[in-house]
């Protein structure tokens, strides 16, 4: 059970003075959560100088100030992606204040047509005017009692005032917390205790504290780092207990399958297989990540390492995320497979009635040996006779809680997780750090690198006229129009415009493939793509990943500058496949920011997976990384892997050394360390502990 000091921290955030009902959902959304806790993890990101209060014209683009003006007039958003601008002045100059997706009833309330108004924000200069984005009323009650304000990410609705507020009563209410820092480590950096750190985080005394680095902010860092990794030890501890068995590695039908490939493997995939063999050999149960590109060969290793599992008298199973893939895997593996004698079994959602249970009486009864499917094969109907190996394909939306389910369908099965996410060596850590890593680092021969070029909107015409001539010539382009501020239907009604667009041109030569088709619809245009009856496949963002159309050598992208590094890096990865030259199309338009440009120059330099993921962790940090927030990657609060990557080295370390020691958090310090799962909600790994 929790332990009872945290109850103030897991409290409602409603039980807060001044937090109404009325407030609470705008908390609940602006923190993700609804507890005590979630405020108090919500970090400030700015600070304004109050007495730093200069006119219009003495404050400088980049100074975060504090201004008096009056408001002269507003101009609402003209078309949407514009923002509302709001014309202010003083004695001494004019500046705009200017908001993005802003709510106008807000907007009115707090600055009403020539009242004079107290704001703060940074002074940025935008066509020869000054403005502030997103400024900040101050709170004009003419006292100077406190030199800074703090500045925390709001949603619309919430004050900064009130928030500060009820991170205040917030504080107040913050426990003492047991030590569970190794104390020799916490002398040497200087940690503060818990409370004092939390109390740290929202008392900045100068723009030095909000920085990453600060005792308190490393403090908190670690704190998380550490939950995260005692986590996966814990986990890591339980799986290797419970024994796995040991595979006959290169048996008959394993070389077998070896000497009918059409091609010689990698070196890279060779190593790789060398060391799966050894996982297998062992009695210890495997529990891999293979990383490679998209295109490296990783479907091929999967199949030589089934191999293994079959030789020994097992099942092996494959599970892709998608319908799409599971019967991609199936048609290429098929041909390779049955050359052999061994049948594959594909089962997805899509069989339904009589041939499903069919299916799943093969599964069952043993008759079905090498079976490929979606995530419905861990499904509590689907029993495997005997699955000695489980393969999960091109999955980072499988958290470390699936693993463990999925290796409870067989006895001792053995794991392999494949992904053709580059993910950084420390990411990989956080999210995958109960697993061994392999990676193919490289990709099979002949390949020819793609042509990247970056295209100004302008330029589309051109670039269109090109690829016409390319297409009579029998090429195969896909179009990726992007996601529009994140709403499915307009994502969607660009798609379908540049789609009607295109077909103006090209005929009955494009097709369109977007998220709300059936898949059986969707299936079908892909398809009648692969078999080259349409030549043009517009696409929202949906393309599924690693899906394989050798034949197509361009890919175009729309509005290249909203997407991710790893994003734009797995669409590109859709062609340089086959033997044709490959082009990739990044369009952007203006006004292009400093990090979206410095993506395309890295898009235009390279195409190692590797060197793109880490210089996406660079630029963006972790919270977005890989584009999305569904990627089943852990998302840290208080915890910068750009700039905490150090404590998270010594974070595993330790977490290692406490369950060498302590394995069921015994000590005094493991009580404590208890303390701190619960705190980041590990309760699934403190049920670890007792069924250990
Ligand atoms: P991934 O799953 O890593 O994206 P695939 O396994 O789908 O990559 O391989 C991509 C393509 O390369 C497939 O057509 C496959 O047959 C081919 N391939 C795999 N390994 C080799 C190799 N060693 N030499 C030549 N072609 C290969
Ligand atoms: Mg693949």
């Amino acid at each position: 059970m929790r332990p009872f000091v945290l109850d103030p921290l897991f409290r409602a955030v409603s039980t807060l003075p001044g937090v109404g009902p009325k407030s609470v959902k705008l908390y609940e959304k602006l923190l993700g959560g609804g507890k005590v806790l979630d405020l108090l993890f919500h970090k400030p990101v700015d600070l304004i100088e109050r007495i730093h209060a200069p006119s219009i014209s003495a404050a400088e683009p980049g100074q975060t100030v504090s201004l008096r003006v009056i408001i002269d007039q507003h101009q609402p958003s003209p078309r949407r992606g514009q923002p509302y601008r709001i014309r202010c002045r003083d004695a001494s100059g004019f500046i705009d204040l200017v908001f993005f997706n802003a709510h106008a009833s807000w907007i009115d309330k707090q600055f009403p047509l020539a009242a004079e108004v107290l704001i703060g924000g940074r002074i940025e200069s935008f066509r020869d005017r000054k403005q502030i984005v997103h400024p900040e009323p101050i709170d004009d009650d003419g006292s100077v009692a406190t030199r800074f304000e703090t500045i925390y990410p709001l949603t619309a609705g919430l004050t900064t005032k009130a928030l500060r507020k009820s991170m205040l009563k917030a504080l107040e209410t913050a426990p003492d917390l047991p030590e569970w820092l190794d104390p020799a480590y916490q002398k040497k950096l200087r940690l503060p205790v818990w409370h004092d750190a939390i109390g740290s985080l929202h008392h900045p005394a100068g723009a030095g504290d909000l920085s990453a680095s600060t005792p308190a902010r490393m403090r908190l860092a670690y704190d998380e780092l550490l939950s995260n990794q005692l986590t996966l030890a814990l986990v890591r501890n339980r799986q290797r207990r419970a024994s796995g068995r040991a595979f006959p590695v290169r048996g008959v039908l394993r070389k077998h399958l070896e000497r009918n490939l059409p091609f010689e493997l990698t070196k890279a995939q060779k190593s790789v297989l060398t060391e799966i063999d050894q996982d297998m050999a062992s009695p210890r149960r495997m529990l891999r990540l293979l990383q490679g590109d998209v295109g490296s060969g990783k479907t091929i290793v999967a199949a030589l390492a089934m191999m293994n599992a079959l030789d020994g008298g097992m099942q092996a199973a494959i599970m892709a995320p998608t319908e799409i893939l599971a019967r991609q895997h199936g048609e290429s593996l098929t041909p390779l497979l049955e050359k052999i004698g061994i049948k594959v079994t594909v089962l997805t959602g899509r069989d339904k009635g009589k041939p499903r249970e069919k299916l799943l009486e093969q599964i069952a009864s043993g008759e079905a040996r090498l079976i490929i499917g979606t995530h419905s094969l861990f499904q509590d109907s689907v029993t495997f006779q005997d699955l000695g190996l489980a393969i999960i394909d091109e999955q980072h939306r499988f958290g470390v809680h699936q693993r463990l389910m999925l290796s409870g369908k067989g006895k001792g099965t053995d794991v392999m997780v494949m992904t053709a996410t580059p993910i950084p060596r420390t990411l990989a850590l956080t999210a995958y750090g109960d697993m061994d890593v392999s990676r193919i680092t490289e990709k099979p021969p002949g390949r020819k690198p793609v042509d990247t070029r970056l295209i100004p909107q302008d330029r589309v015409d051109d670039m269109i006229a090109g690829i016409e001539r390319q297409i009579s010539e029998g090429v195969r382009a896909y179009w990726v129009c992007p996601l529009v501020e994140e709403s499915e239907i307009l994502d969607l009604s660009a798609a379908t415009a540049r789609y009607e667009e295109l077909q103006g041109r090209f005929g009955d030569k494009v097709g369109l493939v977007h998220g709300k088709m059936k898949p059986a619809e969707k299936d079908e245009v892909m398809h009648r793509f692969a078999s080259g009856e349409i030549s043009v496949l517009v696409a929202t963002t949906v393309i599924e990943v690693g899906v394989n159309v050798p034949a197509a050598s361009v890919m175009v992208i729309e509005h290249a500058e909203r997407f991710g590094l790893a994003q734009l890096h797995q669409l590109r990865g859709r062609v340089g496949r086959g033997q044709k030259q490959s082009y990739c199309f990044l369009v952007y338009a203006q006004p292009i920011g400093e990090t979206a440009q410095e993506r395309l120059k890295i898009m235009r330099q390279t195409e190692d997976g590797f060197l793109i993921a880490e210089k996406d962790l660079e630029l963006r940090g972790t919270g977005e990384i890989l584009g999305t927030r569904q990627s089943g990657l852990p998302e840290f609060r208080l915890a910068d892997l750009g700039a905490h990557a150090d404590l998270l080295l010594t974070a595993r370390d330790d977490a290692n050394l406490i369950i060498d020691r302590d394995p069921e958090l015994k000590t005094p310090r493991g009580e404590a360390l208890r303390t701190l799962l619960y705190l980041f909600e590990q309760d699934q790994a403190i049920a670890y502990l007792r069924s250990g």
